[in-house]
């Protein structure tokens, strides 16, 4: 944990009212990591600092860690450095994707550095603003290559248990993606093997050749599951206990 004042690029992924006129921000910094801090008097109704402490606004703010290590920091002021915001809340499916997006970053995020999560965020919610693709692509995109980032990549072609060469007929989020017929666990699902070349796609930052609504909708089943899976097994907690 930083001791010294510093500055830092920040996405808002929560608030929480505090005290009278306060609130308690959780930031995405691009170099710090996840911070907890408090923002003094950001509630009254004139507040310009307070303004900027939203959902989907990119800024740059000064932030005074904590004299103890289980205080909360404290945040002074903070600049728009790019503003995601109306085009994005404005419009449900953008919205929901654009909510999913911050809080997926939240999951995978820890006390330290990560410029890359940072702006795979960044970039997510640019694309979401732009309106050019389907909101849930982009969120699947983002949790694809997020998770990627995390070190939870999919196997989606060649069989994610014995490294068969693909393309294959089922899905299996424990085992770590495509599964060939004779691995193939209890519990996996049937998929096209073009449902797991269009997540290869995304993944690697491509649109997707057609907008074919029962395709995407696989898509995005299989992405969360996966995501489910990895989050909720407790990898996370692991990977805390390693850095101890
Ligand atoms: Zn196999």
């Amino acid at each position: 944990m930083a001791s010294n004042p510093f500055r830092d690029r920040a996405f808002v992924v929560r608030t929480y009212d505090f005290a009278e006129a306060d609130r308690v921000i959780v930031l995405l910094t691009r170099t710090h990591g996840l911070v907890r801090g408090v923002a003094k008097g950001v509630r009254k109704a004139k507040s310009r600092f307070g303004s900027r402490l939203q959902p989907f606004v990119e800024i740059d703010a000064q932030i005074y860690p904590p004299k103890r290590a289980s205080g909360l920091s404290t945040i002074t002021s903070a600049d728009t450095v790019a503003y995601f915001g109306h085009t994005i809340t404005d419009d449900f499916d953008r919205y929901t994707a654009a909510c999913a997006v911050m809080e997926t970053a939240e999951k995978l995020a820890y006390e330290e550095a990560d410029p890359e999560l940072f702006d795979l965020v960044a970039e997510a919610l640019g694309r979401i603003r732009a309106g050019e693709e389907t909101p849930t692509v982009v969120l699947d995109a983002f949790i694809l290559r997020a998770t990627e980032h995390a070190g939870w990549g999919l196997s989606l072609f060649d069989c994610a248990n014995c490294g068969a060469p693909g393309p294959h007929r089922a899905f299996n989020a424990a085992v770590g993606g495509a599964v060939c017929a004779e691995c193939r666990p209890r519990g996996s699902a049937d998929v096209d093997p073009e449902a797991l070349h269009a997540m290869w796609l995304i993944r690697g930052g491509h649109p997707l050749p057609a907008d074919d609504a029962a395709l995407t909708a696989v898509v995005h089943r299989l992405t969360v599951a996966h995501l489910q899976y990895n989050v909720e097994s407790g990898l996370k907690s692991l990977r805390i206990m390693e850095q101890a």
